[in-house]
């Protein structure tokens, strides 16, 4: 039985958000609580005492976390960071050749479906095609690179070489864009020499 009175912590929520939740595996609200200790008269908290610190509660199945998982990139933020290197790389490496071709254009679909991005449609490549800049494609690169995982980053590194490849000859220009992506990405340079090296290059 609790006292009539005494000292017990009690959490106020003092933000919120969107988080992965580690319990359930995906995109989820969360409250930003602070928890502090208070100090009860007749089941009635009347003297705020020491404060313990923030905590995060999944405001779907209640589960409390550590601060430090509101670090994490939510799985939207991975999905933009993906969709948006992938993006910036398609269009760098079709330009490169400055022509561009239908059989290009399937390839660059076909990869954005295969990472899941199928929302990403043919009016969306044409518009980039005609518009996206591209000059931070190192930037972007990095982003999605400090989400992805080793296997991911090779996996965007093999889309770029496939699409280079949709039209009969990786040229020096694709080789280079792809070993950029791939170093911005946090790649070891010898992997993507590896990867890189299995490519017939044609000029
Ligand atoms: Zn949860």
């Amino acid at each position: 039985m609790l006292n009539f009175w005494g000292r017990r912590t009690r959490g106020a929520q003092v933000g919120d958000g969107t988080f992965t939740c580690p319990e359930e595996g995906g995109d989820r609200p969360y409250r930003l609580m602070l928890a502090r200790r208070w100090f009860y008269v007749a089941f009635v908290p009347v003297v705020p005492m020491d404060v313990l610190g923030e905590y995060v509660e999944c405001a779907s199945c209640g589960e409390p976390f550590e601060r430090s998982v509101l670090d994490l990139p939510t799985t939207t933020e991975q999905r933009d960071a993906l969709r948006t290197v992938l993006r910036h790389a398609m269009v760098a490496i079709i330009r490169a050749d400055e022509r561009v071709t239908n059989h290009e254009r399937h390839v660059a679909l076909d990869i954005m479906a295969n990472f899941g991005l199928d929302d990403y449609a043919l009016i969306d490549l044409e518009r980039d095609l005609a518009a996206l800049e591209v000059e931070d494609l190192d930037g972007k690169a990095a982003m999605a690179g400090s989400m992805l995982t080793a296997t991911g980053q090779e996996r965007v590194v093999r889309a770029c070489i496939q699409l280079a490849a949709a039209d009969g000859a990786v040229s020096q220009v694709d080789l280079d864009l792809i070993a950029t992506v791939g170093r911005s990405m946090g790649m070891l340079p010898a992997r993507i020499k590896a990867m890189l090296d299995e490519v017939e290059p044609g000029y």
